[in-house]
């Protein structure tokens, strides 16, 4: 899933309005932040295997420590730990480490059965890939459907807080077609350095968020 941890960042910043939508966004995608780094380090791995499902290419046969649901648990422990030393509420804290696991949820509805409960441990995924329009339409509905929760959350500040949002808005859409419509990728360590990319989404949140505030 891509658009779709988006969507829960957008959407936690209405149980959290205190907490930065950069900080959001770097929750809900913590995973696959991590993932284009452990496989550049050679710690996890990921083969191209057009048909793997309908919807990816990829092959997710080795990700146990961003991935597996034991780990993950261990990393939204360490993010709400993290926030709540920084920021010292306990309700912040929890939707940090909530979103963290939000991934894992989202990635358990669209993977094939890749997703380890733990290292070396029995693989889980419902696999909505199977169905390129079942995929579409469940992350594209999350999505609307999140961003509006967001739109009625906060409102902008000034011009910036209008146009970063849709701006961001408007080039998730198209890495999300071009995701959709691209030819598989030439190999593995390609894509670790295109995953890097996702990080760009930190600061972009964070801009967002100083351009807009919560509404009362
Ligand atoms: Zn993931």
């Amino acid at each position: 899933m891509f658009i779709g941890h988006h969507a829960a960042g957008f959407a936690a910043k209405r149980l959290a309005p205190r907490v930065s939508l950069g900080t959001l966004f770097a929750a809900t995608n913590l995973l696959d932040l991590l993932w284009p780094l452990f496989l550049l380090m050679g710690l996890e791995h990921v083969r191209i295997d057009p048909g793997n499902t309908a919807y990816t290419p990829l092959d997710f046969y080795d990700y146990p420590y961003t991935h597996s649901l034991l780990n993950v648990m261990g990393w939204a422990v360490l993010a709400g730990t993290v926030h709540w030393l920084l920021r010292k509420s306990w309700r912040d804290a929890t939707v940090v480490g909530a979103a963290v696991l939000s991934h894992w949820v989202l990635d358990f509805v669209t993977h094939r059965p890749d997703l380890p409960l733990w290292p070396g441990g029995p693989k889980v995924g419902l696999c909505l890939w199977n169905s390129v329009i079942g995929t579409i339409v469940v992350e594209v509905t999350l999505f609307v459907l999140c961003l509006w929760l967001y739109l009625r959350a906060t409102t902008a500040i000034d011009r910036v807080g209008s146009i970063a949002l849709w701006a961001l808005v408007v080039f998730v859409g198209i890495i999300y077609i071009a995701n959709s419509v691209s030819p598989p990728p030439p190999n593995a360590r390609m894509i670790g350095y295109a995953g890097l990319a996702a990080w760009l989404f930190v600061p972009w949140g964070v801009w967002i968020d100083r351009h807009r505030r919560p509404r009362t």
